[in-house]
């Protein structure tokens, strides 16, 4: 069998754990084989950013910016205890952070939504994807508690002196106190990037905040968006058939429960940061949620929206096989390859993305061959639970199977 050719390179950031291993068994059970793999290998595992004082993490998110396109397996944030664990330097940043920062991106998560799973919210049919801005809000405020009686002021000052202040309240007595922010080209990036994948995935385009309260603030991200549609993405939109619509977070709430799914639901960054995990959840698994980060100007970094899953990492180490799940590591990288395959023009590399989910998904749904983690939600009568390397190789044999009545 002819093996299939690339010809840009994925930029490959390695990471941690147990993810760490999933991912060389990836490549060597599920990538090598059929692809002539091409990557500029990042090594993000925490032994290797401490070694390099995080530079890796930069180098990897800066040549992102280059090629396009990036694969990120999950990585530990460092913590007091991991400080310890790993003996490190300092307490390095979250390196997801960091490549956001570099990227200035918004992160999209869908569910890989399994047919003999029943989500726990039963009309929904398709995938929700939540869109997630990642910057700015809660995430960067400052805070201070108010020991006693005391006036609390904002106070902008130009750089010209000049002055606007206004008071947030007067306290009688003790009590707390933030201040936040959003910038609006950030806003619009999020905007953009929305719009974009709404289109790219042809899928209507929720957004919602709580202007009637928040009458400036959340009021600029929905005066952002409406300028940005009506200016750039309206007639596009109206050509897809798709549709974008504004309306009060309580409401998109109580709409997102009664649909379908298959909607693309734009969130302010703590309402993105939620409601992730109320979608992953409510589908069925963490397991399965795929994260892809967009960038405004289009570039794309691919991984799995769960952690480095260490209590599984601390049973492998002793030595005993995991049931570990590896489809949405699986899914990053089939989305890296179908998105390089799309920029370059390679419809091979494309239809392998497709045939490697297809195949994956078979596998559970047609064979009822699973890993630990989806058996108790599957409602196929036949299971058969296997460890990570036993479900990899048998979504190898359908995938081998199916290129062979190709050739
Ligand atoms: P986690 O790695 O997502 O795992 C939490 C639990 O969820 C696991 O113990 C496991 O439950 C279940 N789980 C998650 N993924 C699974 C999979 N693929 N297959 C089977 N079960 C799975 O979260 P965590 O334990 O809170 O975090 C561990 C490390 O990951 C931390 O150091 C954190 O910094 C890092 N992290 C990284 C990212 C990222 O890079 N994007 C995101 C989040 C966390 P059972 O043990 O019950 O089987
Ligand atoms: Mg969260």
């Amino acid at each position: 069998m002819t093996r299939i050719r690339m010809t840009t390179p994925l930029v490959e950031m390695d990471g941690d754990e147990m993810t760490r291993i999933l991912w060389h068994q990836i490549r060597d059970i599920l990538l090598v084989p059929f692809v002539d793999l091409e990557t500029e290998y990042f090594d993000l595992g925490l032994a290797h950013r401490d070694e390099t004082d995080d530079q890796v993490t930069v180098d990897a998110a800066r040549r992102t910016l280059e090629l396009g396109v990036a694969v990120k397996c999950a990585t530990i944030t460092p913590n007091a205890q991991r400080v310890e664990e790993y003996g490190l330097k300092k307490m390095w940043k979250s390196p997801n952070g960091t490549i956001r920062a570099i990227l200035d991106g918004t992160v999209f998560r869908t569910p890989i939504v399994l047919p003999s799973v029943t989500p726990f919210v039963p009309t929904w049919k398709k995938p929700i994807t939540i869109a997630r801005h990642a910057y700015g809000d809660v995430y960067r405020d400052a805070e201070l508690r108010v020991d006693g009686p005391a006036r609390v002021e904002l106070l902008v000052t130009r750089p010209d002196g000049t002055e606007t202040r206004t008071t947030v309240h007067d306290f009688d007595d003790s009590g707390v106190v933030l201040g936040m922010h959003n910038l609006d080209g950030s806003i619009r990036s999020f905007a953009r990037s929305c719009f974009r994948y709404a289109l790219e995935t042809r899928q209507d385009l929720w957004f919602a905040t709580k202007d009637t309260i928040s009458k400036v603030y959340d009021h600029r991200f929905k005066d952002l968006f409406e300028e940005i549609y009506r200016d750039e993405f309206r007639d596009r939109f109206r050509e897809s058939g798709i549709e974008y619509f504004y309306t009060l977070i309580d409401d998109v709430v109580a709409r997102i429960v009664r649909s379908e799914g298959g909607v693309l639901w734009a969130c302010k960054n703590y309402d993105g940061d939620v409601m992730s995990d109320m979608v992953a959840s409510a589908f069925g698994s963490l397991a399965m949620m795929t994260s892809v980060l967009v960038s405004p100007d289009g570039c794309h970094e691919y991984e799995a929206a769960h952690g480095t899953v260490t209590r599984h990492y601390y049973r492998h180490l002793k030595g005993e096989k995991t049931s570990t799940n590896p489809m949405a590591t699986l899914f990053a990288w089939s989305g890296a390859l179908r998105k390089r395959g799309e920029l370059d023009g390679l419809a091979p590399l494309v239809r392998f993305a497709g045939l490697l989910e297809d195949s994956a998904l078979r596998t559970i749904e047609d064979d009822g061959v699973m890993t630990g983690d989806i058996a108790p939600l599957s409602g196929r009568e036949r299971k058969t639970v296997v460890d990570t390397e036993g479900f990899l190789r048998a979504i190898a044999a359908r995938v081998a199977a199916s290129l062979e009545k190709e050739s």
